[in-house]
């Protein structure tokens, strides 16, 4: 069992909050090259919370710098490849300046490598992931609306370059080996120490369009596993209905039990939490149907959920048609979704700068509870 430390914090006190968590891990970093991976979603800024707060990269660079001046700092988002550069997302992040000059496109150098996953054979991986000698990974507190939430484990797929991440998503097939893939990467990689930002955290139908709200935190740990059940936890999930959480401990990675979690500090649960709208029955009551990961198993005998147009919202800007694994999107001008090709992995919400392509709320909450019976007996 490891240790998850949850601290009330501000954005003005990080760099001492920072220390004492490094001082109670003892992270060791001498002679060390150092990788430091905040969430970097896309060219976003900090006020609209869906990236690492660069105030948190920027206390971290320097207190790693105390150790080591071997340091990268960076992302590899997905949405690369759908317009916006790895470079214009660092800038407008502010992960850029906040890395004091240790910046690097970590998407520029790629090598091809097997994980030993059995889920995906072969992918692109960067070569700053693979040189690292040590990982700090600075994932953002969030939900996701397949996954649940994306915090420490999801954000290390940020070490599959760009776009190979939506062809990931397509060859997996459905969301259980999707997941199983990520627990898989997560092993390979593992990071040396987890700093959430859970200062302002993302609440709805994450990981790009949900709602910001205040978080108040900073959560950290050497297992990301268990740094993820705590997070989990705080959110108001059932923790044994997050697929990646039971992979990953049945993969030896950590204790997906909070009872089994040696929790100190500030432990409390955000009040009134809304979960993604494929964790819920109705916002009114919010029940936790059952986990999205084997909902996707089952879309295939009664149906799937397609991601809904906004017209309105909509600049014909191609991002999505870009990103789509499956080719599923047609540009006339606006996107229209192939709903027989589309394999319903919304990583067209993902990239959609504007919420134009969104999760069909009220159709998931009504499949999910239809669905809920079949999967228990299941
Ligand atoms: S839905 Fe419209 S705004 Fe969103 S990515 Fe597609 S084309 Fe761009
Ligand atoms: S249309 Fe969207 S949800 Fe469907 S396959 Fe393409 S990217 Fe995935």
């Amino acid at each position: 069992m490891s240790r998850v430390f949850v601290k009330k914090a501000s954005y003005d006190n990080l760099d001492q909050l920072i220390a004492e968590i490094f001082t109670l891990y003892d992270i060791n970093l001498r002679g060390k090259r150092v990788l430091i991976k905040p969430n970097m979603l896309g060219a976003f800024p900090p006020e609209h919370g869906n990236c690492t707060d660069p105030r948190l990269v920027a206390a971290v660079v320097r207190e790693v710098r105390k150790q080591t001046d071997r340091i990268w700092v960076g992302d590899n988002p997905m949405r690369v490849q759908a317009g916006g550069g790895v470079d214009d997302s660092a800038r407008i992040s502010g992960i850029y300046e906040a890395s004091q000059g240790y910046y690097v496109n970590v998407g520029a150098k790629a090598r091809v490598i097997s994980i030993g996953s059995e889920i995906i054979a072969q992918m692109p991986v960067s070569e700053y992931f693979l040189e690292a000698d040590a990982i700090i990974n600075l994932p953002k507190a969030k939900t996701h609306m397949i996954a649940g939430i994306t915090c420490c484990v999801k954000n290390m797929f940020g070490a599959v370059v760009g776009s190979a991440k939506a062809k990931i998503h397509y060859d997996a097939g459905h969301a259980k080996r999707f997941t199983q893939f990520l627990v898989d990467l997560y092993k390979y990689f593992k990071p040396t120490l987890n700093i959430v930002e859970a200062l302002t955290i993302m609440e709805g139908d994450g990981p790009t369009h949900g709602k910001i709200r205040e978080g108040g935190k900073i959560i950290a740990g050497t297992s990301g596993v268990e740094v993820d059940a705590v997070v989990a936890s705080m959110m108001g999930f059932q923790l044994n209905r997050l697929k990646f959480l039971q992979l990953a401990s049945q993969a030896g990675l950590g204790e997906c039990d909070l009872g089994k979690i040696e929790v100190v500090g500030d432990f409390e649960p955000w009040p009134n939490f809304e979960l993604p709208s494929t964790y819920s029955g109705r916002p009114m009551d919010n029940i936790q149907v059952a986990q999205a990961a084997e909902i996707h198993e089952v879309w295939g005998q009664v149906g799937r959920l397609h991601p809904r147009f906004i017209e309105e919202n909509c600049t014909a800007c191609g991002s999505c048609a870009e990103i789509c694994p499956a080719g599923a999107i047609a540009l006339d001008p606006y996107p229209v979704v192939d709903e027989a090709k589309c394999v319903s992995c919304f990583c067209c919400a993902e990239v959609c700068p504007e919420a134009a392509l969104v999760m069909p709320k009220e159709e998931a909450q009504t499949l999910f509870l239809r669905l809920n019976p079949q999967i228990r007996e299941g």
